[in-house]
């Protein structure tokens, strides 16, 4: 039996639908990340989906070819070293909305963004992305132009020479190694750029904890007795600190709106059950809440903290508007006063309405309470037609 143990880090995977993503998590971890299939069965929106990973490397191999996800090399038949554990978050790109994608974005500490080499770059919604992620603060990240065994040779320079003039344009600095998943082509060279580019956060014990929830269920099965249903479970991602077995921590916005204290029952991690969880990876905290208030996600958005150390939710915040005006030029996208707009803070999502805009901040009425801090940067969407575009973030005052 291997030791349970928690992922590192959390890489998203990020880009256009059908670039491949899927298959490039796929070799890397040897899993789909769609696998949530019993819930979508129950007809529940589809979520972030995750897989974990191990890195190895030969310490006899030389180059790239020394990265691997075996334990045993290929190339040399040595036992490889242990580099780490890590979790994929998978955050579909092909939402009307971007809530998903911005709720997976706070829980990333880095990403893999997959552009396909046989397709114009750069994608409508792969600019959308790459905004999100400036937005939560995400600056590592690795390019995989994929799909490499499509193109010919002059296709996949330009293709190459469009990628850097877009991640430029961005603010990005990343390395762009061109890949072919199906085949598990250049999967060597992504780890080693992976394990050069996106370090693990750095851990402090000493501070609160804290934890973004970006899913939560009710873990009973449908017919289960009374005496033996249990409480709602929680999942995502700690941001800082630890949380242990058996510890009380508060909830916020909470139940009802109300901060609430909460009981950590037990924890989990993809494998099994832990005693103590830190940042990295995806966890899950079985509480006593009623499950009836936790099921089909409709806890996400909460953050859970050491208690007394979250603010109470609010429903009218003032912001710092800071439009991407230089990424985005095909719409007007200035906000204004009566706007309905939609704010996602975090893993929370809300719709809100713009009722002053004095002194270069923007108050917004909101339909759900949600929490947030001094200074915490709030992606804003504006209607475009029939969608919702990312357009600014706010500052919150
Ligand atoms: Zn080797």
């Amino acid at each position: 039996m291997q030791k349970i143990e928690q992922a590192e880090a959390n890489i998203g995977l990020i880009g256009h639908v059908d670039h491949g993503k899927t298959s490039i998590t796929k070799a890397l971890s040897g899993k789909w990340t769609d696998t949530h299939s019993e819930e979508l069965k129950r007809g529940i929106s589809i979520r972030l989906g995750y897989a974990d990973a191990v890195f190895y490397k030969c310490t006899k191999c030389k180059g790239a070819e020394a990265f691997m996800t075996e334990e045993t090399c290929p190339s040399c038949g040595k036992k490889a070293k242990k580099l780490r554990k890590i979790s994929f978050v998978d955050a579909p790109g092909h939402e009307t909305l971007m809530t998903t994608m911005l709720s997976g974005a706070a829980l990333m500490h880095g990403a893999i963004l997959v552009i396909a080499a046989n397709e114009k770059c750069p994608q409508p919604r792969t600019k959308e992305h790459l905004m999100a992620l400036k937005i939560s603060g995400i600056k590592n990240i690795v390019v995989a132009q994929n799909k490499i065994d499509l193109v010919d040779k002059k296709t996949a320079v330009q293709n190459h020479k469009d990628i850097e003039k877009f991640l430029k344009e961005f603010g990005f600095d990343a390395p762009i190694i061109p890949t072919a998943a199906h085949f598990g082509t250049n999967m060597d060279l992504l780890i080693e750029a992976i394990e050069k580019n996106i370090p693990s956060p750095k851990v402090d014990p000493k501070k609160p904890a804290k934890m973004y929830v970006a899913r939560s269920f009710d873990i009973n099965k449908p017919g289960a007795r009374p005496k033996e249903i249990v409480g709602g479970a929680l999942g995502g991602t700690i941001v800082q600190g630890k949380i242990k077995e058996g510890e009380e921590l508060e909830l916020s916005p909470g139940i009802n709106n109300k901060k609430t204290k909460i009981k950590v029952v037990e924890l989990n991690i993809a494998g099994g059950k832990i005693k103590e969880a830190v940042p990295g990876g995806l966890i899950s905290i079985k509480t006593l809440i009623d499950p009836n208030l936790t099921k089909n996600d409709q806890m996400k958005g909460n953050i859970i903290g050491k208690i007394d150390t979250l603010p109470e939710a609010v429903s009218n915040i003032k912001m710092k508007i800071n439009y991407f005006k230089r990424e985005i030029a095909d719409i007007n996208i200035e906000l204004k006063q009566g706007e309905t707009i939609v704010l996602s803070a975090g893993t929370s999502t809300t719709i809100g309405n713009i009722v002053s805009m004095k002194k270069g901040l923007v108050e917004v009425e909101l339909k759900v309470p949600v929490t947030v801090e001094k200074n915490q940067k709030i992606a804003v969407s504006k209607r475009d037609g029939t969608r919702w575009r990312l357009i600014a973030y706010g500052e919150v005052e």
